[in-house]
């Protein structure tokens, strides 16, 4: 594109076109009890149930306690990249905070879960090598083989771990000597569905190929301690060697980390341009996600009551013939085709005082618009239970 005003006008109109514009809105997250859950706009109240504060820990008081403490004592920014200056104490205890909790020798921070998923990849791969991925992988690891010196990108059926594997086979046969690393979501944000972990550890593993989980929605969410998908499978290093999980929304904080064994985690640190060329996460930062940490141990009420609250709009929802997919987890999409439809779906839900995201193409497939519904601890019985009184109307309203 060139530097000119109609060149930029006819690219937005462009966007337009496809009804593709997206806009932001700014809310307020409310305070006080019961307040993670709800959003205020223009003075208005609306419950949220479109953030990925699974465990309502965006709010908690220890974990604010615990930032502008860390403020006052070392400062709001790093100053500098963790090779240079900007590598500090909170970041050095959060690290081997994450290792012991996840049961892996060692973990290392990056500033976001895009940056580490971009970093993974070019660690691990270069020109010629194969990066396969799950078709419905978040665009951060859609995007990472460009960045891994021309790594080639190839998709395979979603969560299906026999193409997986043959397409592992068949890079392995036309080119023996070049790598190959299997990635996937853990939960997949936009369905809510599970990879089919030990399958695809399988392939791999059969293939000499890395298998790299992208646990941004199961960590601090599946299995029993809440240690994420391979917890959920019981599956060990050995099956999936690297995991990267985000501090963003279960844990209610900011960042991402990647744990593995020592040599792994050391790979990445000397080769991810992601972690190298950046400034360190602030400080404070860690320090509330440390809290968090201790929080998520300490509280495991806050997974229970998320789980029951999974149930129970699952119950209520199908009962009433809301139309759900199969997920288990706290995402729970309700497609329902266009654009439009969709749009006109979120806003009559928040006309009732429900936050629900549209979510359109290019982030879904064409005529999979969706409501991506999410489920918090913070949710209370009757906001979910208002909830699919409003979703029965609109689709009552829809149907008609
Ligand atoms: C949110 C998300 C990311 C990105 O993490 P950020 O820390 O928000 O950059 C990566 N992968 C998946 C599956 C996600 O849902």
């Amino acid at each position: 594109m060139r530097c000119t005003p109609d060149a930029v006008a006819a690219a937005l109109a462009e966007i337009d076109a496809q009804q593709r514009r997206r806009a932001r809105v700014t809310l307020t997250p409310a305070t006080g009890p019961g307040g993670s859950a709800h959003v205020v706009r223009d003075g208005r109240r609306f419950v949220n149930f479109a953030s990925n504060d699974y465990l309502g820990l965006a709010s908690h008081p220890a974990a604010a306690d615990a930032m502008a403490a860390a403020a006052r004592q070392c400062g709001v920014g790093s100053g500098a990249s963790h090779l240079v200056t900007g590598h500090g104490p909170e970041h050095e205890a959060l690290e081997i905070e994450l290792a012991e909790f996840m049961q892996r020798e060692r973990a290392v921070l990056f500033s976001t879960g895009y940056m580490a998923n971009l970093g993974i990849a070019c660690a691990l791969l270069e020109r010629g090598d194969l990066a396969l991925q799950d078709r419905l992988n978040h665009a951060s690891l859609l995007d990472a083989p460009a960045l891994a010196r021309g790594a080639r990108l190839q998709r395979y059926p979603h969560l299906d771990a026999a193409a997986a594997s043959a397409a592992l086979a068949a890079h392995l046969a036309a080119q023996p000597r070049r790598a190959a690393a299997l990635f996937t979501d853990g939960v997949f944000s936009m369905d809510g569905d599970i990879a089919p972990l030990p399958a695809l550890g399988r392939a791999a593993a059969a293939a000499e190929a890395w298998l790299v989980v992208d646990d941004a929605h199961a960590f601090g969410v599946l299995g029993a301690g809440g240690r994420g998908s391979c917890e959920h499978f019981g599956l060990d290093a050995r099956a999936v060697p690297l995991v990267m999980g985000t501090l963003g929304k279960a844990l209610g904080s900011f960042g991402a980390f990647v744990c593995g064994d020592r040599a792994h985690i050391e790979l990445l640190i000397q080769r991810a341009r992601t972690y190298i060329y950046t400034t360190a996460l602030p400080q404070p930062v860690a320090a509330a996600t440390r809290a968090n940490l201790r929080a998520l141990r300490a509280e495991p009420q806050r997974r229970a009551r998320l789980f029951e609250n999974i149930a129970r709009f699952r119950e209520r929802a199908l009962r009433a013939g809301i139309p759900l997919a199969g997920s288990t987890t706290p995402i729970q999409p309700l497609v329902v085709g266009s654009a439009e439809q969709a749009l006109a779906a979120s806003a009559a839900l928040a006309d009732a005082g429900y936050w629900v995201t549209a979510i359109r193409p290019p982030t879904v497939p064409e005529g999979a618009a969706r409501l991506r519904i999410t489920l918090s601890a913070a949710h209370g019985e009757t906001e979910i239970d208002g909830l699919v009184d409003a979703l029965a109307r609109v689709s009552e309203r829809a149907a008609a």
